[in-house]
């Protein structure tokens, strides 16, 4: 169902009800916990329009990423772990050394007939972990959040034909087991 946010306005079936009153997830995110300043927070009205070019930040990741990695710092673990292959610089997701191992296991999982339990121990990881690797959008330059996938703003390691016919490859793999 398709609501106004009461602080900006912004129309959306997203739109959460928080203290009974309806919260973009953009004004949601920065919304102080305590009542009071919860009222007041929600009453001083900003315009939706100007909340777009954050909207927009949000939409590549940035303030989630920004958020769950304050989520993990405050509860003392990493601060974040980037995808295998990927580490992060300046705030950013690069390419690191292990990128080109995530290409050659895209590629000897295409060419070799090994199975997934096969080819994890050969480079050392669980089936699970290999299976995450194997079909993980990060390595296309996209992220993944709501389940949705949008554009992301690192560089992709695989190229939307490999990662396609892996894919392919695992839906057969995995019928089979
Ligand atoms: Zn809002």
């Amino acid at each position: 169902m398709i609501s106004d946010c009461d602080k900006c306005g912004y129309k959306s079936a997203k739109n959460k009800i928080i203290n009974d009153k309806t919260l973009c997830e953009f004004c949601a995110y920065f919304a102080p916990e305590k009542e009071e300043d919860f009222n007041s927070y929600v009453e001083e009205k900003v315009s939706w329009r100007e909340l777009q070019t954050f909207r927009k930040q949000e939409k590549l990741g940035g303030i989630r990423q920004k958020r769950g990695m304050k989520k993990r710092a405050q509860g003392g673990g990493s601060v974040t772990r980037p995808a295998f292959g990927y580490k992060i610089k300046n705030n950013k997701l690069t390419p690191d050394e292990n990128s080109k191992l995530v290409e050659e296991i895209y590629l000897d999982f295409l060419n070799s007939n090994l199975s997934l339990n096969r080819l994890g121990k050969k480079y050392g990881f669980s089936v699970m972990g290999l299976k995450k690797i194997l079909t993980n959008f990060t390595y296309l330059g996209k992220v993944k959040f709501d389940g949705e996938i949008h554009e992301g703003n690192h560089v992709p390691i695989i190229s939307s034909t490999l990662f396609n016919q892996v894919q392919d490859r695992m839906e057969k793999v995995c019928k089979k087991n």
